[in-house]
């Protein structure tokens, strides 16, 4: 069985095609400006890329493009070989629990959620009805990144807000990174062989969330309304004092939506540091004695600290702590400065354990309390795999 898994963004389309016999990777790459100038793809395949500039006025001719290459490239042999395909979603809203296969009304929803994911839910829409055009009879699915967080209780996911909110406007946690927690949380319990754990999923990358994990269900999670919440970000602020915007609005003349914009895209490390959002270079601004870098990475370490402390409670202790995505697989320098300030909750690094890039392994030392663990996140192959099972019902 052969699975694509689509992330259609606004202007880009990135793809991985699984043979699902093995898991295997058979190629995978991005499509990118569409319907700006300058546009251009790359697919890697079989230890080969391929980049090319090309013309891509819109999702359909993209998707075109890479269905004629596929077979030009002899990565499969037709079109009928393509068993299903695999879209990320990333607002589900409070409507979507699970994975679905996609029909009208399916997408129909995606373009009434829109209010919850404006930049998203538009974009996912154009690469679901572009694969439509082309392959009319492969079954496609939809993969919420809020539907992990949606066995969250009231008490996780109300705002102690006016209740009216909720219930007019649906104002409250969704969450997100949910198909990377759910793939953190199935890749723990099938190297621990058991499902009976309490985990916290830290998925520290350019955008960051930390959810508490019971029994293989999320029952709390960073991110909120949007994603914008929870621990500080690349570029985004994480929780902070409402009150900060329309103070903002009338010290520097902007609108709501302009402060918005500057907490999505001018805080988090980039706000503090003054320097970057990419946390390589603060580390070194760190290791030269930038001050500036030192509180951005200060305030960062805080928290992420803040928010493992409150789940650990929230949970009644943890049995397995996990860092994934691009910080938390390859930063051992920050996995080892959160872990230093756990040490009050029984939390011990075993430090040359720690000393490992993006693969699977346990680096918690024996004294540790808990486990500790470093898994590389995979949305894609848990899109596959959904993908795979719901073709299979
Ligand atoms: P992601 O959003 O998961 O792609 O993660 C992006 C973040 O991961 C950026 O802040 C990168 O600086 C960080 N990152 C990626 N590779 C490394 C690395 N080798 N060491 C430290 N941080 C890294």
């Amino acid at each position: 069985m052969k699975i694509m898994s689509i992330n259609a963004g606004s202007s880009s389309l990135k793809f991985s095609l699984f043979d699902m016999t093995n898991e295997e990777v058979l190629a995978s790459g991005l499509f990118e400006r569409i319907g700006i100038e300058g546009s251009c793809y790359t697919i890697k395949y079989n230890g080969e890329k391929l980049k090319q500039e090309i013309e891509l006025p819109d999702h359909s001719v993209a998707v075109s493009i890479l269905l004629e290459k596929l077979v030009e490239l002899g990565i499969i042999a037709s079109l009928e070989e393509i068993d299903g395909v695999g879209h990320r979603v990333v607002s589900g809203g409070d409507l979507y629990k699970e994975s679905v296969l996609i029909n009208d009304k399916v997408i129909q929803d995606l373009i009434d959620l829109k209010d919850y994911a404006p930049l998203h839910n538009p974009a996912h829409v154009l690469g679901i009805n572009a694969f439509k055009e082309v392959l009319p009879n492969t079954p496609m699915i939809a993969v919420f990144d809020t539907a992990f967080h949606q066995t969250m209780d009231e008490v996780s996911y109300l705002y102690p807000v006016p209740y009216s909110w909720y219930q007019d406007y649906k104002v409250r946690k969704y969450g997100a990174h949910g198909t990377s927690h759910r793939y953190i949380a199935s890749t723990i319990e099938k190297e621990l062989g058991r499902k009976d754990l309490r985990i916290i999923s830290c998925h520290l990358g350019n955008g960051g969330s930390i959810t508490a994990i019971k029994d293989g269900k999320s029952v709390d999670t960073s991110m909120g309304f949007t994603p914008l919440a929870g621990i500080m970000m690349g570029t985004r602020s994480g929780d902070i004092d409402a009150s900060i915007i329309p103070f903002i609005m009338e010290k520097e003349g902007k609108n709501a939506s302009e402060v918005i914009d500057d907490l999505n895209k001018k805080s988090g490390f980039l706000g503090l540091s003054q320097l970057s959002s990419d946390s390589r270079d603060i580390e070194k601004g760190v290791l030269e004695g930038n001050k500036n870098c030192i509180l951005a990475e200060q305030k960062y370490i805080r928290t992420v600290v803040n928010y493992i402390a409150n789940y650990y409670v929230l949970l009644g202790g943890c049995d397995v702590l996990v860092f994934t995505a691009g910080i938390g697989e390859n930063s051992s320098s920050t996995r080892l400065k959160i872990v230093e300030k756990l040490a009050c909750l029984g939390f011990d690094l075993d430090v040359e354990a720690n000393q490992v890039r993006g693969e699977l392994r346990k680096i918690s030392s024996k004294n540790s309390k808990s486990l500790i663990y470093v898994v590389p996140t995979d949305e894609e192959l848990m899109i596959a795999r959904d993908t795979l099972e719901i073709i299979n019902r």
